[in-house]
């Protein structure tokens, strides 16, 4: 039995006093039985941290650097992460591989920087529209996780949450209907099974891509689907509260 994973991306959105509130209405509400993350703008991770500390929320970030330290100006090390509290760290979001052209082989960098320094990466991938249509999902997904288990191998995957996230459903208001879901989470499942059977079956897979509180439920009923990882929704602290609850 895997544990729920319900964690929100806040992207680059709010200001201090708009992270606060939303974190104070997530430590105030039902959060159901699912475990619950944020992932807040990184200017607003040791303060947020501070506030989590000693609750059951968990704090993630958005990205992390492939390198240790040194000079790599405008990113953020795993170490300083750490520092502000962090257990998780996005890696490979979409928006990072298409807005800023982090290739695969620099998104398997960053996971591998993240697990070595003892950070969960929640790893994204999924493909675009135009690969939806061209029959290659399975391919596009295989190739980004193939990128992570050339560098890092399996039992690095073992450490990590992988969130199924179809381009084509993110921000979009088009959700993935719970079918096309659950028929990629079963492909991820089954290819990291390959490698190591009871890695492929405790990992978690999260669904993220306009998941709200009336779809939710249905898509968290899917045999392989663990979580989510929300965007949009996760700004707006009933439904965030909400699609937790729906676990
Ligand atoms: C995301 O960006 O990870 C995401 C799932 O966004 P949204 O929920 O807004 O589609």
């Amino acid at each position: 039995m895997r544990d729920s994973l319900i964690a929100g991306n806040w992207k680059m959105n709010g200001d201090l006093a708009s992270a606060t509130a939303l974190i104070e209405a997530i430590l105030a509400g039902d959060r159901g039985a699912a475990e619950v993350a944020v992932c807040p703008p990184a200017v607003f991770l040791m303060k947020i941290g501070g506030m989590l500390d000693g609750s059951d929320v968990a704090l993630g970030a958005q990205n992390v650097c492939d390198h240790e330290s040194g000079a790599y100006t405008g990113e953020i090390s795993a170490a300083m992460l750490k520092e502000c509290g962090c257990r998780y760290v996005i890696v490979g979001h979409s928006e990072r591989r298409s807005l800023y052209f982090e290739s695969d082989e620099l998104v398997a960098a960053r996971f591998d920087r993240a697990v070595d320094s003892g950070l969960t990466p929640i790893l994204c991938v999924g493909e675009t529209l135009y690969e939806r249509e061209q029959g290659v999902t399975e391919a596009v997904v295989a190739r980004q996780l193939d990128a992570i288990l050339e560098r890092s191998g399996i039992e690095a995957m073992g450490k990590a949450v992988i969130a199924y996230e179809p381009v084509w459903a993110i921000g979009t208001g088009i959700v993935a209907s719970p079918e096309q879901a659950q028929a990629v989470h079963e492909f991820i499942r089954a290819k990291l099974a390959a490698g190591k059977a009871e890695i492929g079956q405790r990992v978690r897979i999260l669904y993220g891509g306009s998941m709200n509180p009336s779809n939710a439920a249905e898509l968290l009923a899917q045999a392989d689907i663990d979580g989510g990882l929300i965007g949009g929704a996760s700004l707006k602290a009933a439904d965030f509260l909400a699609i937790a609850q729906s676990v």
